[in-house]
């Protein structure tokens, strides 16, 4: 298996190249040159099998060049009940109202990241010693991917990460997370400034060529084709848990922003799992509901992105959205070089006249969510008996419920868990107490390691400079 860029001028890579990639040379996103088709036979075996025998039938497909024995052995000691809190992994369970919730944020961090990004660290930590190098994640975050990152990389040969976060910008509970960790290999920068000029002292660091490479520094971000992949693997998981033949279809309501989750799903379907719908669940910040909804995709402005409670969904653009064009357009490289060079101008583009396509062939759907929906949601649930869900979720649920069709069977992504989100916990369901996991008690009166810097690139590249000379 092969892959390819989206922007049509990147030779083809295998699988092991790709992982450790962001965007391609030509600033499109890697994809694998075809879809492996599951066929009714497979599928049939498929349903019996454990989450990692599961996962290593679906990533060895487009993990072609790891040895089999070796891909065994990461995945099984990625997939564990201890890492994931059972054996089942990803547990489905049914709301009373019949919608289901397919748990993806038992992992260390607490959110659905961690069901990539623990097989990502193991992958990369593997592929790097094989080819004798050495990898230094740099990364900015407002909260989850921070932590998904130094959760999957702690103590991991031949990698260091510097995560930088905006100082006292994030929550006492995110916090504690991130700096808590005594790892040497874990860098905890925060600036002084807001999330964008992390994000831009990450640009100013990758655009400077010569550091970059004499330091060897890479990225872990969502575009990165590794944590698709490892996707992929819980919608056939949900799909079986869901349902009890595979003459059955089932409908996934996922709650996006930068389309990486939901981009897995389409992937999914394309391999020929039984997926019925596809539902983009947003926030206020609905640049897909809106193309899901009209063909016109109209990405914001920074000052047109909302601060919503469902933080992880605040985005202008979606990144992962191009894979989905790419395959809606037949693969035509040269249209999604000038439909993003609209992107890139601030304007967009309008596939209007793709509408019955996105919906029938690809089972698009869509809605959105506001605060008060997310806090009424929250309140509901709790109240019928379905327990404390996050934020996120609750997006995923209200737009379920609002699109739902007559025996229609969908399954709700859970993409993190409350405990990460206590005060629109409260905000929503008064003074209830929001169950945290047994070993994150305490968590804020633990030592924490972060070093504070101005606003100032040049500050941080001496920090990893020095750090990787020490
Ligand atoms: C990252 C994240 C999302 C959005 O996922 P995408 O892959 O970016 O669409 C939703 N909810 C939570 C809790 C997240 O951390």
């Amino acid at each position: 298996m092969k892959y390819i860029s989206t922007r049509g001028a990147t030779a083809p890579k295998p699988f092991s190249e790709v992982l450790l990639m962001g965007l391609a040379p030509d600033g499109g996103l890697m994809l694998p040159e075809h879809y492996p088709q599951i066929d009714a036979a497979t599928l049939q075996q498929w349903r019996g099998l454990s989450y990692p025998e599961l996962a290593f039938e679906i990533i060895s497909l487009f993990a072609t060049d790891i040895p089999a024995a070796d891909l065994r052995n990461i995945i099984n000691r990625t997939y564990t009940a201890e890492i994931f809190g059972s054996a089942e992994i990803t547990p489905v369970r049914t709301l009373s109202d019949g919608i289901k919730i397919q748990a993806l944020s038992n992992g260390p961090t607490l959110a659905f990241k961690d069901m990539a990004m623990q097989f990502l660290g193991n992958a990369f930590e593997y592929v790097l010693a094989k080819a004798g190098r050495q990898l230094n994640i740099l990364g900015a975050t407002s909260g989850d991917t921070g932590s998904a990152a130094e959760y999957a990389l702690r103590g991991k040969k031949g990698i260091n990460v510097f995560m930088l976060s905006p100082e006292g910008k994030m929550s006492s509970f995110q916090r504690a997370q991130m700096f808590s960790l005594q790892d040497a290999n874990i860098h905890n920068i925060a600036v002084q400034g807001m999330f964008d000029d992390c994000q831009d002292i990450v640009k100013a660091v990758q655009n400077d060529a010569a550091f970059k490479a004499q330091h060897h520094i890479g990225t872990v971000n969502s575009i990165n084709w590794g944590r698709i992949v490892a996707q992929v693997v819980y919608y056939f998981a949900g799909y079986f848990k869901a349902t009890e033949t595979n003459a059955q279809k089932v409908s996934f309501c996922v709650p996006s922003g930068n389309f990486g989750n939901i981009c897995a799903g389409h992937i999914a379907r394309q391999m020929g799992l039984p997926i019925r719908r596809l539902i983009a669940a947003t926030n206020e910040n609905d640049v897909l509901d809106e193309f899901f909804k009209t063909g016109v995709y109209r990405p914001r402005t920074a000052e047109h992105t909302h601060v919503t409670s469902s933080p992880s969904m605040d985005i202008s653009k979606a990144s992962n959205f191009e894979r989905f064009v790419f395959d809606l357009t037949g693969r035509n490289a040269a249209q999604i070089r000038a439909l993003w060079a609209e992107v890139g101008s601030g304007k967009g583009f309008d596939l209007s006249e793709k509408l019955p396509e996105i919906h029938e062939k690809y089972g698009f759907a869509s809605g959105r969510s506001s605060h008060r929906n997310r806090l009424d949601t929250i309140a509901d649930v709790y109240r019928s008996g379905g327990g404390l869900i996050d934020p996120h979720t609750a997006d995923g649920i209200q737009v379920a419920r609002e699109v739902r069709q007559a025996g229609e069977t969908i399954v709700c992504l859970e993409t993190a868990l409350a405990a990460k989100f206590e005060d629109t916990i409260h905000e929503a369901a008064g003074s209830v107490t929001v169950p945290r996991p047994a070993a994150l008690e305490g968590l804020e009166q633990l030592p924490q390691r972060v070093q504070t810097v101005p606003n100032n690139a040049d500050i941080v590249k001496t920090i990893i400079r020095e750090t990787l000379e020490k």
